[in-house]
């Protein structure tokens, strides 16, 4: 090996482990922050336990039945249908998404490029941004945070609930680098709030968003396709050989953008 190689090699390294520290920088843990649900594993969620905080369990009971009177812990209104009609995309450049049918929903991230599309296995997009863990992940749609959790790999997971037209979808995002602080279970949030911050925690080869929505309730005990997260991977992979793409079966998602 040349003197040259080795010292672009150490240029790498070097490089390397500065991106390295900054990703450690920008991962701001909670202390106030708890998780909501026990260390599970997403293919297996036998073990799923819900503790989430006081009253949250009240607001998505009332929310999956529809009842708008949120309870206590409410801190932001929840959207109702009238105000989620009267949403309007914001058109700054052509590769913001395309609404093709209603509902409408967002794209989760600001700036992004889609490294993989849904398949067989994998019924989500991965999407990556050149600002990495800068990247902040926001809802697809107005809804209430239905579940905070990390898998046996630990990657960072957040679910909202949305119902829409009266049915109910779940978005699912993946391998954040940290939570926004205060989440919690039964957090009313809009498309402008944030859930996190894009990462590579858990099963996960380089920073990026894994954004999953199937149209189910998850961890709603009345919903049996989506019950809990092993009947949730199930679905999923049912919903895709029906060609249910998530997200794309509702928008068209564009390869790249600049604009939610
Ligand atoms: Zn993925």
């Amino acid at each position: 090996m040349s003197n040259k190689r080795i010292i672009i090699d150490m240029s790498i390294v070097f490089l390397l482990v500065s991106i390295g520290l900054q990703c450690k920088d920008l991962f701001i843990k909670d202390d106030n922050y708890t998780v909501s649900y026990e260390y599970v594993n997403i293919k297996d969620m036998s073990k799923a336990n819900v503790t989430t905080k006081e009253n949250s369990k009240i607001v998505v009971d009332n929310f999956l039945s529809g009842n708008n009177n949120l309870g206590s812990v409410e801190e932001t209104t929840l959207n109702n249908q009238e105000q989620l009609e009267e949403v309007e995309l914001p058109v700054q450049n052509e590769s913001v998404a395309t609404v093709v049918n209603k509902p409408i929903w967002y794209l989760p991230v600001e700036m992004g490029r889609i490294s993989q599309a849904p398949r067989y296995g994998h019924n989500a997009y991965d999407i990556t941004s050149p600002r990495g863990t800068g990247e902040t992940i926001h809802p697809v749609a107005n809804g209430i945070i239905s579940g905070i959790y990390t898998d046996s790999a630990g990657a960072l997971i957040v679910t909202v609930l949305h119902d829409i037209n009266g049915v109910k979808y779940t978005s699912q995002y993946v391998h954040l680098s940290s939570y926004r602080e205060g989440i919690y279970v039964g957090m009313p949030v809009t498309i402008n709030d944030a859930l996190g911050q894009m990462g590579t925690t858990g099963n996960s080869t380089g920073v990026h968003l894994h954004v999953t929505v199937l149209d189910c309730a998850l961890f709603d005990p009345n919903d049996p396709n989506c019950s809990d997260l092993g009947a949730w991977y199930n679905y999923s992979n049912i919903r895709l050989s029906q060609e249910f793409i998530g997200l794309g079966s509702v928008i068209y998602v564009p390869y790249e953008w600049y604009s939610r």
